[in-house]
């Protein structure tokens, strides 16, 4: 075992797009099956872990004005979609004759879920089992990666492993735009702030500040950075209080 004894990783929904094309949405197979292995690295090392599933593949609340439906309305649609991912993600982790994952949401949907209960996910996690949380916080005008950072705290996670899609850290600018942009190996949540860079929701960075929680961004499509980074090695950018 490296550095974390537990962590929690968040998928974006756009991690499970496929990458051609591509608008990052809907699903991909080839993309499900790495993601697969890529978690299961990590719990091969012997890493009590969780990972908060995002929907953005699927449908973004923050779109509702688009399609001319309410932003609560919307807000539930997308945390369905969450849902829709950590189904598909436990599909193919159970069919790697992974151990024991389980999915619990936090909207209730007792029929193809666990409900999210904080001491039963602890127990999960420490009985070894994979935890795939869903449905974010269960509340509307917040995002999956405010849930990914509640989660994190919640469950005394050693750290948070945010895999972004296209990107393999933060940088002081759009590195799609500024070929000479420069990759942060660190940054406080303070400087990421002020600097407004854009890897997750402000109100994720300013719980994630203020809890003083350790996160690790980096690029989903690197095979074996999530692992590398849990045994010691920090790849991408490293965010901390
Ligand atoms: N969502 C929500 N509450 C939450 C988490 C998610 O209402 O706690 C909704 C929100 O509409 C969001 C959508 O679910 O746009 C999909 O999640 P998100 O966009 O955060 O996923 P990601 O960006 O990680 O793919």
């Amino acid at each position: 075992m490296g550095r974390y004894a537990r962590v929690v990783v968040k998928l974006s929904g756009e991690a499970f797009a496929g990458t051609a094309g591509t608008a990052g949405t809907g699903t991909d197979p080839v993309c499900l099956a790495g993601l697969a292995d890529e978690v299961a690295s990590v719990h091969d090392l012997g890493v009590q872990t969780a990972v908060v599933v995002g929907g953005g593949n699927l449908f973004r609340g923050r779109l509702a004005g688009s399609w001319g439906i309410g932003r609560a309305e919307a807000d539930d649609i997308g945390m369905l979609g969450t849902v829709m991912n950590a189904l598909m993600l436990w599909g193919a982790l159970t069919a790697r004759s992974e151990p024991d994952v389980r999915v619990m949401t936090a909207v209730a949907m007792q029929s193809v879920a666990e409900p999210f209960i904080r001491l039963r996910a602890d127990r999960h996690l420490r009985r070894g089992r994979i935890v795939l949380l869903a449905g974010g916080t269960g509340q509307p005008y917040v995002t999956a990666d405010y849930a990914a950072v509640q989660r994190s705290l919640e469950l005394s996670a050693d750290a948070l492993l945010v895999a972004k899609r296209g990107v393999d850290g933060v940088y002081d600018s759009d590195p799609k735009t500024h070929p000479d942009a420069k990759r942060y190996e660190h940054l406080t949540y303070r400087e990421a702030l002020e600097r407004s860079v854009k890897v997750m929701d402000t109100t994720a960075f300013v719980l994630a500040e203020e809890q003083g929680l350790l996160m690790h961004v980096f690029d989903v499509a690197a095979a074996g950075a999530m692992a590398a980074i849990c045994e010691g090695r920090d790849i991408g950018t490293r965010i901390t209080a």
